[in-house]
C-alpha cells in the first residue's frame, strides 16, 4: 500500500503517518526528517536544506525529488510506504507519478488531514520534537510522560527552529500557494480522501483506518 499524506504544516501528518506505518508495517518516509538528519550530521545537503527551512521556504524540487526517489527505491519499500511531507509541489507529484508508472505502479491513497489555519500556529508553538529519534509531542494535546524528555528514547525535546510563529506564518503561505493545489491533483487522480484533523489523535486515526481498511 502506497500512501501520501497531505495537509498544512502542523496538521498532524507525521503523527498519523507513524501510526499508519506501525499498523500496516510499512516505512514512514518524511522528507523533513531526512533533511533534519542531514542538518544534524552537518552534510552538504543539510547545510543547503537548512537555508530554506529556516525561512519557511521549500527546499528546491531537484534536491528533494532525488532524495525521495532514492529512498523509495530501497528494499524496505517493496510492500509500500507512507509519505509524509512529500509531494509538496505539483512538479514533485508528477515526478513521483511518472517514476511509479514506469514500474506499473501507483499511489493508492492521498489522505488530506484538514485543519484550519487558525488552529495551526497554536499547534506548532506547542509541538516538541525529540533531538535524537524525531518523535513528536504536543505540550497540551500529546504530552510526554516527563516534561522535556522523549518517552521513546529519553533524549531532550526541543521546539523546532521553523516552528517559531513568524516562520509558521511563512510556511502556511507557502502551503496555500504551492502544496494545496495537490488536493485537486489527487482528486483528479481519483484517490483523494479527506479527514477532519481537528479531532483527537486517535479519532483521526480511526477515520484513516476506516479508509485504508
Ligand atoms: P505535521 O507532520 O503535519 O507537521 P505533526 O504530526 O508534527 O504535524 O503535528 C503537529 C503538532 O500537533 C504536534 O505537536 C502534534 O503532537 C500535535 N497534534 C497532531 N495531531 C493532533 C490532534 N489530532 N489534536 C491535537 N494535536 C495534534
Ligand atoms: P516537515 O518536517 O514536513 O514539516 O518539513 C520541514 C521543512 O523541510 C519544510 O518547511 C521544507 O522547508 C522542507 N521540506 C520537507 N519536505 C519537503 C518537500 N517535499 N519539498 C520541499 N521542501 C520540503
Amino acid at each position: 500500500m502506497k500512501i501520501v499524506m497531505l495537509g498544512a504544516p502542523g496538521a498532524g501528518k507525521g503523527t498519523q503517518a507513524k501510526m499508519i506505518a506501525d499498523k500496516y508495517s510499512i516505512p514512514h518516509i518524511s522528507t523533513g526528517d531526512i533533511f533534519r538528519a542531514n542538518i544534524k550530521e552537518g552534510t552538504e545537503l543539510g547545510l543547503e536544506a537548512k537555508s530554506y527551512m529556516d525561512q519557511g521556504k521549500l527546499v528546491p524540487d531537484e534536491l528533494t525529488v532525488k532524495i525521495l526517489l532514492d529512498r523509495v527505491a530501497k528494499d524496505d519499500c517493496a510492500n509500500g510506504y507512507v509519505l509524509d511531507g512529500f509531494p509538496r509541489t505539483i512538479p514533485q507529484a508528477k515526478v513521483l507519478k511518472d517514476a511509479l508508472e514506469k514500474q506499473g505502479d501507483k499511489i493508492d491513497f492521498a489522505i488530506d488531514v484538514d485543519v484550519p489555519d487558525e488552529n495551526i500556529v497554536k499547534r506548532m508553538s506547542g509541538r516538541r520534537a525529540c533531538v535524537t529519534c524525531g518523535a513528536t509531542y504536543h505540550i497540551e494535546h500529546v504530552p510526554p510522560k516527563k516534561e522535556g524528555i522523549c518517552d521513546k528514547c529519553g533524549s531532550e525535546l526541543i521546539l523546532r527552529d521553523d516552528d517559531k510563529p513568524e516562520t509558521v506564518l511563512n510556511r502556511l503561505k507557502v502551503y496555500h500557494e504551492q502544496t494545496q493545489p495537490l488536493i485537486e491533483f489527487y482528486t483528479n487522480e481519483g484517490i483523494l480522501k479527506e479527514v477532519d484533523g481537528t479531532i483527537d489523535v486517535k479519532d483521526v486515526f480511526a477515520s484513516i483506518t476506516s479508509i485504508l481498511g
